[in-house]
């Protein structure tokens, strides 16, 4: 053997894949991560797309061979049954679509000196300095007295909002505190309005603000209770860098998984095996509520095929997920927190993680060498760029993904995503590159995994 063979290589996307392929792709993708932000956005639009491409809703029957299940408005299993029976086990592709933002609090709305605001709980892990003095959108839904949905999303009206910070010349002491101390969680809320209503007494600005929600969408204060409203960044997904070569874009972790999935299941070509692709709320929270990973539903969804809990466990043991998550991208800025030959690099392609956790692996799926080995083989057979790595410097911090769920029902699962500079920052970056395998590796997986 000569001995350029025995070294592992790394490779460089723009090597491998057609330019005008990437480029299409990630128009495709852009244009729906700038539409859709919130879980409940992208559940819409994606079953807009599945009933154009004849998938049929569960609910109305399970007899197609394109099948979806929306569960609450805010995770969508999509389902393509394959040549052979369910009973030869699934191939599945998981990614959740709920990202970090800023919720809205059930009592929010107070004036303070002639400024309306409201009140905020951040979700998921944000750097909170990074939320402030940028615009923001409002989305989600109001259930009001009646029992009535309202939909909102500020943006499509392009009313925008803001939470204010404190300017330089005042900061001294504010500049003397740690970075995750300068802004308090409490002290991010966000400015909606100051005009007075002209015939109040007292909190004008409060009532201004009340008279035109309820003129615009109908509801009174007490329907803030019954609300989910997320304050999310307000703006298009950019081509960045004078080569255009990445999208610096809104929740990239964890859409770059979730949207490549869902084309990679809807371009694939029929298989052997059934094909799943699950997009999953309420992971950067951990996984808990009924729209999570942890939830049975998955399984209520699958006895629809299936005699009994018994058969569905066999079926579970002979079945592979890929489970669909972002890394950090090494950040040359930043060497210090990466282990430079186990970390992942922008366009190198999809990035293969063993083991997420921390602390000696804790909370971690810790995929086998066998499974790992059989993904590796179908890449390279199909000429995916990917490579491999750990989310930073042992004992450096860490993370999770639904991996362990998925493991814990004896399936096979290994994480699979592009890496992500910024990751968890309002505007996180990718490269088209990377985005483009991704969606290579779902489909070869989905289409060809045995
Ligand atoms: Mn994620
Ligand atoms: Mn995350």
């Amino acid at each position: 053997m000569e001995l350029e063979e025995l070294k592992r290589k790394k490779r460089n996307v723009w090597d491998f894949y057609p330019e005008e392929e990437i480029e299409k792709f990630s128009k495709t993708y852009s244009d729906f991560l700038s539409e859709a932000k919130t879980e409940r956005e992208i559940v819409l639009k994606g079953e807009e797309i599945l009933k154009e491409k004849a998938f049929i809703n569960i609910d109305d029957s399970v007899n197609g061979e394109k099948l979806y299940k929306k569960i609450k408005n805010k995770s969508l299993l999509i389902i393509k049954k394959g040549r052979k029976d369910i009973k030869e086990g699934f191939n599945l592709v998981t990614a959740h679509i709920d990202s970090p933002r800023i919720d809205i609090k059930q009592n929010p709305l107070y004036e303070d000196t002639d400024i309306a605001f409201l009140e905020t709980h951040y979700y998921g892990g944000i750097k909170k300095y990074q939320w402030v003095s940028i615009p923001l959108a409002l989305k989600g839904v109001i259930i009001d007295k009646n029992g009535k949905t309202i939909n909102i999303n500020s943006e499509k009206d392009n009313i925008i909002f803001s939470i204010p910070d404190l300017l330089p010349h005042l900061a001294r002491r504010q500049a003397e505190k740690k970075l995750s101390e300068a802004i308090e969680g409490e002290n991010l809320n966000v400015l909606i309005g100051s005009k007075p209503e002209k015939d109040s007494k007292e909190d004008k600005v409060k009532n201004y603000i009340l008279k035109y929600l309820n003129e615009k969408y109908g509801i009174i204060e007490e329907d803030f209770i019954s609300s989910e409203l997320s304050l999310v960044p307000y703006g298009e997904a950019k081509d960045i860098g004078f080569d255009k070569s990445l999208i610096l874009g809104y929740g990239h972790d964890d859409r770059s998984c979730a949207l490549t999935a869902f084309y990679a299941i809807l371009d694939s070509e029929p298989s052997e095996k059934w094909s799943l692709v699950y997009l999953i709320d309420k992971e950067e929270i951990g996984s808990e509520g009924n729209t999570s990973a942890q939830s049975m539903i998955f399984d209520e969804v699958l006895l629809n095929f299936v005699e009994d809990y018994k058969e569905l466990i066999n079926i579970y043991a002979k079945s592979s997920v890929l489970s669909g998550d972002v890394n950090a991208a090494f950040d040359p800025n930043y060497k210090e927190v990466f282990e430079p030959k186990n970390s992942a690099y922008i366009n190198n392609g999809v990035v293969m993680t063993k083991f997420t956790g921390r602390g000696g692996k804790y909370d971690s799926n810790d995929a086998s060498a066998e499974f790992i080995g059989k993904v590796r083989n179908l890449f390279n057979e199909n000429n995916v760029v990917w490579q491999t790595a750990e989310l930073g410097k042992v004992d450096e911090g860490g993370g999770g993904t639904v991996a362990l769920f998925f493991a814990r029902k004896g399936m096979d699962v290994v994480d699979m995503g592009p890496a992500v500079l910024s990751m968890h920052a309002p505007f996180e970056i990718i490269s088209k590159g990377d985005l483009y395998s991704t969606y290579h590796a779902y489909k070869v997986f989905l289409e060809k995994f045995k």
